[in-house]
């Protein structure tokens, strides 16, 4: 070859070349590209050592890397003429310049690829430590031709127990320890991803090593290589967060007292049971079951041993039924069965039956046997499309039935029960407007006093209010048709405090009209048994007054004897307030309950009144005679007065004054009447006339 041709390919070559003595590093020659690359003219160049553009001592450095005499390549760092640094890949070989030893030196600029490998050797290191360290699993296929395998970070061992090298041992593994129960699930879910490419995602279960159950949330996807995809995904431990979440469910679905079910849940498992039985023709069954006299029992046993019997007849019912019945707590008292896939209502029946018997035994609570029965509703879904709020209303309609029929029975939903639920329903709905809609009124019964002198008259002094309802279809409903409706659904809190803030407001109207009633009239108020347990009733009573301006003393509430026994030493608290307050006390219906005489003395009252049903037998039965001759002495023993209810006839009104009795009310007098009649009756009484003449 002409040295002109190597000339030109030394000048002409995209590296930079520079040719030194290999005794002294002398650079001999340098092309255009060198001169370019260092930044030094070509003539700087040539002249100046080798070592000169090295960063490193050059003899060590060459000692190092290279076989001396005999060249090879290796990295160094230069410097250029301005003092920047360059990283050059050096490639050397021996030549034979003018009789001398020299080196040829190819130098490349390889900074750029240096500076790209380092950030990429940087990542790396990044990524693995992450990988290395996030508390999670990182996984990928690593399979080859012969084997499938699987890398996993190490995490899996903190999670699992196996060690990656044990992942990577066994291409089974992740078959072994996927639970069975997700096992169909998560394979048919990767099929998936496999077919279609799409993202897995996914929560299913492992087993540990040691057995324990963890849930992983696992995300995954097919990165596509040569060969196809492979799996690359992430697997969290989630096996708190899925505790979390079931307590969180339990909650939300269960009765925290006896972990049973809850009406949420019930009526969720109705639903199913309902929409299923359409398919498949099956027969669901509902039973709806109320502790019988369940307040006097934990009023006896106290909270604590309320709750107890609760757990314990709890745990009996769940003994008497199957596995696949559900039993759910849906009120304070309240249990409700659902009975799937059973033949008929005979099914239905046996199970309720079992259950009352069952519920004879007696329990232990807290260290003392205890009784308790059941009243027991059962249903079908007898029709199609029968929700399962309607199922379970049917069978507490059944239920209800039940307990009026005797303690401790059951009744079957008949469709007779079907017409006055419905009918219930819409007076309950009713009932919830009425006093907005104005439909409530107060009736007024007088009340007199029965002269002690043969020659004196009865008079009026008193009024009791009664609540009326006017219906707009319906007419005039008295209360016995919807004030236990009330009382069930606590709408009986707003009508009594309205009756009672009426009432109030019509007796001051009247003593401000009429100056000779300021002072004598009183006016009494039925308290139900719901409004007299209420915490705020003293607070009801004081603002009732003090909006309507009444004197406390002319207003008297009456309780019925059935209220006050239920809890009496609560009782004997609440009535105590209200006295403090200056109102008076009358015990109503006296003798329809169990009241325990010995605890009458400790009753801060002042009335009793007779009930209406021992009054009306009065003339021709000889029992009720001695029964409210002796209700009679006992109020004077007492220091009470006695007051006769339902009075109808002269010959009761007769008995009564001949007993002593201190005053009366009753259709002999005058029935319940409207507010303008009252009023006429109380104006004619204070001249002398009208009720108080008709009555002698
Ligand atoms: P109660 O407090 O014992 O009221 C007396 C009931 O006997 C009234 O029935 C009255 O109309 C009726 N009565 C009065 N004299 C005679 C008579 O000579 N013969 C007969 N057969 N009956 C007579 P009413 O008004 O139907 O009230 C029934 C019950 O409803 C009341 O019994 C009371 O317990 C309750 N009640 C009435 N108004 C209210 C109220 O505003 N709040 C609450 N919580 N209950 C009320
Ligand atoms: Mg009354
Ligand atoms: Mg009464």
């Amino acid at each position: 070859m002409p040295e002109s041709l190597y000339r030109a390919l030394f000048e002409g070559a995209a590296d930079a070349m520079l040719l030194y003595d290999l005794k002294n590093g002398t650079i001999l020659a340098a092309n255009e590209r060198a001169s370019e690359m260092y930044g030094f003219p070509e003539e700087e160049l040539v002249g100046k050592e080798i070592g000169d553009l090295s960063l490193y001592n050059w003899v060590e450095e060459r000692v190092e890397n290279l076989a001396f005499n005999e060249g090879g390549h290796f990295d160094s760092v230069h410097l250029r003429a301005d003092g920047t640094r360059i990283t050059v890949h050096l490639s050397e070989s021996i030549v034979e310049h003018e009789g001398e030893r020299a080196v040829l030196c190819i130098a490349r600029d390889v900074t750029e690829r240096r500076r790209a490998e380092v950030r990429l050797q940087k990542a790396e290191k990044r990524y693995r430590s992450l990988v290395e360290h996030v508390p999670a699993v990182v996984y990928a296929d690593a399979s080859d031709e012969v084997s499938s395998t699987l890398y996993m970070s190490p995490y899996i061992e903190k999670m699992l127990g196996f060690s990656p090298e044990e992942w990577m041992g066994d291409g089974d593994l992740f078959l072994k320890v996927l639970h069975p129960d997700d096992r169909e699930r998560v394979l048919t879910e990767s099929i998936q991803t496999n077919v279609t490419g799409k993202p897995f995602k996914m929560e299913y279960r492992l087993i540990a090593k040691d057995g324990r159950v963890i849930w992983v949330r696992d995300e995954a996807v097919l990165v596509q290589d040569g060969n196809g995809g492979r799996w690359q995904g992430v697997m969290m431990d989630i096996t708190n967060l899925k505790e979390l979440e079931e307590q969180l469910e339990r909650r939300t679905f269960h009765d925290s007292l006896t972990g049973l079910p809850n009406r949420a849940l019930l009526s969720d498992r109705l639903e199913h049971a309902l929409s299923r039985r359409h398919r498949l023709e099956e027969t669901v069954g509902v039973l709806f079951l109320d502790l019988d006299n369940f307040k006097v029992i934990n009023d006896a046993l106290g909270r604590g041993g309320g709750d107890e019997l609760l757990v314990a007849v709890a745990r009996r019912l769940r003994s008497c039924l199957r596995t696949e019945d559900t039993v759910a707590r849906v009120g304070d008292d309240e249990f409700a069965i659902l009975l799937e896939d059973i033949s008929g209502v005979r099914d239905a029946v046996r199970v309720a039956e079992n259950i009352e018997r069952q519920l004879r035994e007696p329990f232990e609570v807290s260290g003392s046997r205890t009784f308790v029965t059941a009243s027991v509703g059962v249903a079908m879904n007898s029709s199609d499309g029968i929700q399962p709020e309607e199922l379970l209303h049917d069978a507490s309609a059944a239920m209800f039935r039940a307990k009026h029929k005797a303690k401790g029975s059951y009744e079957v939903f008949d469709l007779s029960m079907h017409a006055r639920v419905a009918e219930r329903l819409k007076l309950e709905t009713d009932l919830r407007q009425a006093i907005e809609k104005g439909e409530m009124r107060v009736h007024y019964q007088p009340k007199v006093l029965l002269p002690t002198g043969p020659k004196s008259a009865p008079r009026v002094v008193g009024v009791e209010a009664l609540i009326r309802w006017e219906h707009p279809e319906r007419g005039l409903i008295l209360p016995e048709n919807f004030i236990p409706l009330a009382e069930e659904t606590d709408l009986i809190v707003p009508i009594d405090n309205w009756v009672l803030r009426e009432a109030c407001r019509q007796a001051r109207e009247w003593q401000e009209e009429h100056q000779g009633l300021e002072g004598s009239l009183f006016i009494s108020v039925n308290l139900s048994p719901r409004q007299f347990r209420r915490p705020d009733l003293t607070r009801m009573v004081s603002e009732a007054l003090r909006d309507s301006g009444l004197d406390p003393h002319a207003l008297v509430l009456e309780i019925t004897e059935t209220a006050v026994m239920e809890d009496i030493e609560a009782a004997v608290c609440t009535l105590q307030q209200l006295r403090d307050l200056g109102v008076r006390l009358s015990v109503d219906d006296f003798g329809t309950g169990y009241s325990s005489l010995s605890y009458l003395k400790h009753l801060p009252v002042d009335f009793l009144k007779i009930d209406r049903s021992f009054v009306n037998g009065l003339d021709k039965d000889s029992t009720d005679l001695a029964i409210v001759s002796s209700t009679i002495s006992l109020a004077h023993a007492l220091g009470l007065e006695s007051v006769a209810e339902g009075v109808e006839t002269a010959e009761q009104l007769e008995r009564l004054r001949a007993l002593g009795c201190d005053m009366a009310q009753g259709f002999y007098f005058a029935e319940p009447l409207s507010n303008g009649k009252a009023g006429a009756v109380l104006e004619a009484g204070l001249n002398g006339r009208g009720i108080a003449e008709r009555a002698r």
